[in-house]
């Protein structure tokens, strides 16, 4: 299957912008891009009076190895969050092809759907919570529903967010196989690190249909410098290299990005999961004993949703002690539901103290 029917057919040959760092040329003195020949005072290493390279080759050889992906199937962009509207912009011709999404879930690919005026097909997630196992994915349905609506793409989150589980990688395998040619599956792993899943990132050789978002946003703690990947067949990822932002990279993100990629780096974000994994267990238990709790939903990201016998109450008090987390309840299937990021030892124990405290002025 060539994957470069699902692009839009009046972008599978579009050159994009000409960027100046677009070019092969090698000078030492650059008269090509309008910039300023001098450093700004703000600039102490003097490294950004120049625009930055597009997609810096040592960057996506880093995230390439990172993530298990050749440096051609990678395009890194301004977090994943551009990645996700770069695949529905570059697939989804306005008004007719859709996007298919297993809601509550992750709110970016509804907007990037809304502003492509690109339909969204909604295949709400099962609640197995009698069974034990929290929220499930049909995959069946969703498969069903991509080919009947003509979508072109599909978002599965894996481990999910705000619900927590996680996809095995037979059953993605599966629903590509069914959508081949018809359809991209994406599978976003922003929190993949936590998960004991494999990435699905070991399929795309042999499924050109499936794409994979990661991001050095969660437990590479590096949310503020903006740095997310998408590994997808090297043919797509041409195209939308094509279609992306000119310079979407900012160079001190960039050295943040490389700084964040070497081994001291790599094994202290390496350490920092483990210990919240540990702390999310650990936080599961408490709050599953705790008074007021409905259930706590088993978990593979840093987070866990919690339902409430009275969110309100509960939100109330950990507000009071100056503790935010994630309102749910404005979420299909989520009406009493809080989402709580695992924090360090001591921020989880002062989440349990203002959970526990006696009475709160209403
Ligand atoms: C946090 C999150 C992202 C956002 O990642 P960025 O790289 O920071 O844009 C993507 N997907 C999911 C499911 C997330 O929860």
């Amino acid at each position: 299957m060539n994957v470069l029917t699902l692009v839009r057919e009046d972008l599978r040959d579009f050159a994009g912008y000409g960027s100046a760092r677009r070019t092969s040329a090698t000078g030492s003195i650059w008269l090509n891009a309008n910039e300023s020949p001098w450093a700004s005072v703000a600039d102490a290493d003097g490294r950004n009076n120049r625009y930055p390279d597009p997609q810096p080759a040592e960057l996506r050889l880093r995230l390439a190895a990172l993530y298990g992906a050749a440096p051609e199937q990678v395009l890194v962009g301004r977090g994943s969050d551009e990645a996700i509207d770069l695949l529905v912009r570059a697939l989804c011709n306005p008004g007719m092809d859709a996007v298919v999404i297993a809601p509550p879930v992750f709110g970016m690919y509804a907007v990037s759907a809304r502003l492509q005026n690109a339909p969204l097909v909604e295949i709400p997630l099962t609640d197995c919570v009698d069974g034990g196992d929290g929220f499930r994915a049909d995959l069946e349905a969703i498969g069903s529903a991509a080919l009947s609506s003509n979508a072109k793409l599909v978002f599965l989150c894996s481990p999910a967010n705000p619900t927590g589980q996680a996809l095995r990688l037979p059953d993605i395998a599966r629903l590509a196989e069914r959508l081949s040619g018809r359809a991209m599956v994406i599978v976003d792993e922003a929190y993949g690190e936590f998960s004991d899943q494999p990435s699905a990132v070991s399929l795309i050789d042999t499924m050109p249909n499936i794409g994979v978002l990661r991001t050095l946003s969660k437990a590479h703690a590096l949310a503020g410098a903006r740095i997310g990947t998408l590994i997808a067949n090297a043919q797509l990822i041409a195209v939308l290299r094509n279609c992306k932002a000119p310079n979407p990279l900012p160079a001190p993100c960039v050295h943040l990005a490389l700084r964040a990629l070497e081994p001291d780096a790599l094994a202290q974000s390496n350490a920092r999961v483990v210990e919240t994994v540990v702390e999310r267990d650990r936080l599961r238990g408490l709050l599953a004993g705790s008074p007021g709790i409905e259930h706590v939903y088993p978990s593979q990201g840093n987070f866990l949703l919690v339902r409430f016998a009275d969110a309100d109450t509960a939100l109330r008090r950990l507000l009071a002690a100056g503790i935010v987390v994630r309102d749910m309840r404005s979420q299909p299937q989520l009406g009493d539901a809080l989402r709580i990021t695992i924090g360090s030892a001591e921020e989880n124990d002062a989440l349990m103290t203002s959970l526990a405290a006696q009475k709160v002025a209403a």
